[in-house]
């Protein structure tokens, strides 16, 4: 049933190992805390759905719609066949998550409705801004406070700001190389910025010219969550997505360690795509798959976010996990790791598409010096220690999904 010192373990990390069973339920506010010193990622801007009762949650799929297909047998094709693989993982991975009732009974303190966040506020779309033709005149302006510039180790933690930066917004490298958060100001917005990470706000199209030639830029993690074609009208009212073939020029070759990294990339249930990536995409990307995580989705009360076996809305998600060694890599300079398993990680989902941060449940299996270079391609939000790519990589630095800490 989990102990009480185990449940006080995760509510200072937020990460929780079941006991029966490898898997493991983590709390991505906790996670994402680790980021920041003066600022708090707020729990009920990023447990926006899943944690409202019964009577209030929006029903997306109509009774009709639900009966038929509870009802239809699925047919027995390949993508059937990996769920019947999976699902005894699933179901154990579940139950054991439900063994634990001491987890279970702090789940809704997780959203601290008491916090006093502004989510609802109008956010601006970065999607939209670099799309109009004064783009490349954009500029943001990062606020360092006055031991920011020469941050001291004494830990404390500044109050006035003296000094700022101004640098072009899109096609650009923006860091925060300091040990504190900063903040930064574009047009009207706010945003929180980590300490040591940078971001690149541009159209992937523009990935090969924006890598330096010959930088030793190489990653240890490369995060990759595409904006996959799935047809859905909710998916692109939410961002423009991608061709598949478009994904086979992204040089991860050129992005990965000569010392090895580990690439995760996130796949959709679709058949076509997940024989896509096998097939061709790994293989074009030089990288070699090892291990799948599986993302099992739970709502507050502990319950699947929908019918495990419901075809078309399944409630987990797929990493697949695999190598990848830098261009110039030579057999001395490939270091040894840990080598990673199929797991399963839980946890009650943020906004659309919003992914758990990977890099506390992979660091031990990354391999290279420490501490790791890690990047996410197609990124949304941003890390210590992380650069982050996209065209939207301040999605949710938005001074409206935190709270001042
Ligand atoms: N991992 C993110 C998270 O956890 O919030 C979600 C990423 S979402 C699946 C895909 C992202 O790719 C969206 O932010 C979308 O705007 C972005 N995107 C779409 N087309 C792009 C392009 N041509 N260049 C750069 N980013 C693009």
């Amino acid at each position: 049933r989990g102990s009480e010192s185990e449940v006080s373990e995760f509510l200072s990390t937020g990460i929780y190992r079941l006991s029966n069973f490898s898997g493991v339920f983590v709390d991505p506010v906790r996670l994402l805390n680790s980021s920041y010193s003066s600022h708090q990622v707020s729990s009920t801007a990023y447990y926006s759905r899943f944690f409202q009762s019964k009577q209030e949650q929006p029903r997306t799929t109509s009774r009709k719609k639900r009966k038929r297909a509870a009802t239809s047998p699925p047919p027995l094709n390949q993508a059937e066949l990996r769920h019947q693989e999976v699902r005894p993982v699933l179901v154990k991975a579940h139950e054991s998550f439900l063994e634990a009732t001491h987890l279970l009974s702090v789940l809704p303190t997780l959203r601290n409705t008491s916090e006093n966040s502004n989510v609802s506020g109008v956010k601006q779309s970065l999607v939209q801004l670099g799309a109009v033709w004064q783009a490349p005149l954009f500029d943001i302006t990062l606020k360092f406070h006055s031991n920011q510039a020469h941050p001291f180790d004494n830990g404390d933690v500044p109050t006035s700001f003296v000094d700022s930066k101004v640098l072009p917004i899109f096609n650009n490298l923006v860091a925060n190389d300091t040990s504190y958060d900063v903040e930064a100001e574009l047009l009207d917005s706010k945003y929180i910025i980590p300490r040591h990470s940078c971001f690149l706000m541009s159209d992937m199209v523009h990935i090969n010219k924006l890598i330096p030639e010959n930088s030793d830029c190489g990653f240890h993690l490369i995060v990759v969550d595409p904006p996959w074609e799935n047809g859905s009208a909710r998916q692109k009212s939410m961002y423009p997505t991608l061709p598949n073939k478009y994904f086979l020029s992204l040089p991860i070759k050129k992005l990965a360690h000569t010392e090895g990294a580990i690439v995760a990339l996130w796949v959709t249930n679709r058949e076509k795509l997940r024989s896509f990536v096998e097939r061709e995409l790994f293989a074009k990307w030089g990288v070699k798959h090892v291990a799948t995580y599986y993302w099992l989705k739970v709502k507050a009360d502990g319950s699947l976010i929908s019918e495990l076996d419901l075809f078309h809305h399944r409630p987990y998600e797929c990493l697949l996990l695999g190598y990848c060694f830098g261009e110039a890599a030579t057999s001395s300079q490939k270091t040894t790791f840990k080598t990673l398993r199929d797991d399963v990680i839980i946890s009650i989902p943020g906004d659309y598409s919003r992914k758990p941060p990977l890099e506390e449940l992979l660091k031990e299996y990354v391999p290279g010096s420490k501490p790791a270079k890690c990047i996410e391609l197609f990124a949304r939000e941003m890390a210590a220690g992380w650069t982050s790519w996209g065209n939207e990589p301040l999605h949710f630095q938005d001074s409206s999904y935190f709270i001042k800490g």
